[in-house]
């Protein structure tokens, strides 16, 4: 059997981590089987569609790199074809018009709960004569749930779940305004696109067992289902925005690279034995529904973070400052070019392993492409400030250099300078350097900061500051 996954979301103008990890499941075990992986949005809900809620969702899954095959399907397109199927199983007898009234169902549902009985419609036109059919009623569409016995679901993370076939009512396919429900349009759906296997949060795993009901009655082979367990935060309650960022969107704004994300998500609920950092092609290789967890997986800031860290420093330069540059123009209003790009450049294995997060790359990264002047911060103006008698001796020492302008002669000089002005404290020296040239008092390294810079550009930036 040819594997064909699918990712249906709702355009709801976000996309929500939980469906990202879903869509990642999808994509990766069509990936490891050869498969297919098909994106359909489900788009009937008219009042609320918009182009841009579907772009949102594109943009998050190019973003998180997952490719899908074919073209993309609207829902809302196909509902001719739904309402078709409708009439089709009228037709074989597996559903009915139904010509009750909303007044009806609610005398009926009155009645139920004053007996204590379920509200479920009680199927007075399952089998009555069509020609006792009101004119003036538009009827709705029922399927002929099964009423006795149960129904299982082989679910390749839940195990085998079993309901009473009496805890499924006749439920509506087709409204009386002729437009399929949500539980048909899913099933035709899946079936017209050859979907084999349906891997979804377990909030759906309510609907999954009307949903083989409808499969059932069509004759139509029953996919496999594999429920994921939602995603809760750090406290055990369900992940909500009290718990931070949600949206794929915002995390991409907060500076977390797409690779690390799709790692954090990938282990959010399925392992490797202990492998933490698992790159693409081995997730590709290993992933497989037997180490899927059961229990809901708490969503862990601090994990994300270290993976970030982990991609940000692995990362190569052209993939790292493709990713970066949206948080340079933020930042600073320009993307690095020319001499400022060289230097950043020269400096990037240093800037790489200190940054958790692409904003904070940016922002220490910014001082070798600023031009002076620029702007201090409140404590590198303080270094500043105190260090008016240290850094002229600094510049004429810098300025009267004629040998190489290396990290080596930077330090000593700096110490040199310390221990005849500062009791040998070379912070009291590396600092004000430090704000000088960076206009902020963290950094990489200053004396190869300024190694990096050079003898020229690092006593620019010093006499701009005296
Ligand atoms: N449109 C549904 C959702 O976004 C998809 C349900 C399904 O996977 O069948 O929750």
């Amino acid at each position: 059997m040819s594997v064909v996954t699918r990712f249906p979301p709702s355009p709801t103008g976000f996309m929500h981590v939980g469906n990202a990890r879903t869509a990642l499941f999808n994509w990766l075990y069509a990936r490891h089987n050869n498969g297919k992986f098909v994106v359909r949005i489900e788009d009937t809900d008219r009042k609320r569609h918009s182009e841009e809620a579907v772009q949102v969702i594109m943009n998050a899954l190019e973003w998180l790199e997952l490719d899908y095959d074919g073209e993309v399907t609207s829902q809302f397109s196909h509902l001719d074809r739904h309402a078709e199927v409708a009439k089709e199983m009228v037709a074989n007898g597996q559903a009915y018009y139904c010509y009750s009234t909303p007044e009806e169902l609610d005398e009926m549902r009155e009645k139920a709960r004053a007996e204590g009985r379920k509200t479920f419609y009680d199927r007075r036109w399952r089998d009555a004569d069509p020609s006792t059919a009101p004119k003036d009623v538009s009827p709705v569409v029922r399927i002929k749930a099964p009423m006795n016995g149960s129904t299982t679901i082989h679910d390749k993370v839940q195990g085998e779940v079993t309901v009473a076939n009496d805890q499924l009512d006749d439920f509506i396919i087709l409204r009386s305004d002729g437009t399929p429900t949500y539980m048909l349009s899913v099933v035709v759906d899946d079936h017209d696109m050859g979907v084999t296997h349906v891997i979804r949060g377990d909030d759906h795993l309510n609907n999954t067992f009307r949903q083989k009901i409808i499969f059932d009655a069509m004759g139509w082979d029953v996919p496999i289902f594999a429920h994921l367990p939602l995603l809760h935060g750090a406290d055990g309650a369900k992940f909500s925005k009290r718990h931070g960022a949600q949206s794929i969107s915002e995390f991409k704004e907060m500076g977390y690279l797409p690779e690390a994300l799709a790692n954090y998500l990938l282990r959010l609920g399925w392992s490797h034995g202990d492998e933490e950092i698992i790159p693409r092609d081995k997730a590709i290789e290993w992933f497989d529904f037997d180490h899927v967890g059961k229990a809901p997986a708490k969503f862990d800031f601090k994990k994300l973070e270290n993976l970030n860290s982990h991609y940000i420093n692995e990362a190569d330069t052209e993939h790292l400052l493709k990713h970066a540059k949206p948080f340079f123009i933020e930042r600073l209003g320009f993307e690095p070019s020319g001499v400022g790009l060289e230097r950043l450049i020269a400096g990037i294995d240093e800037l790489k392993s200190r940054a958790k997060t692409l904003l904070q790359f940016v922002d220490e990264a910014a001082f070798y492409i600023k031009d002076i002047p620029f702007s201090y911060d409140e404590k590198a103006q303080k270094n500043i400030d105190e260090s008016q008698d240290v850094l002229p001796v600094l510049l004429e020492r810098f300025e009267e250099h004629d040998g190489d302008f290396t990290s080596d002669f930077i330090q000593e000089t700096c110490k040199d300078v310390a221990d005849k002005m500062r009791e040998g404290k070379l912070g009291k020296v590396a600092m004000p350097l430090r704000a000088a040239l960076t206009g902020t008092t963290v950094s990489p390294s200053i004396f190869h900061a300024a190694e990096i810079l050079g003898k020229e550009e690092s006593c620019a930036r010093i006499r701009a500051v005296l």
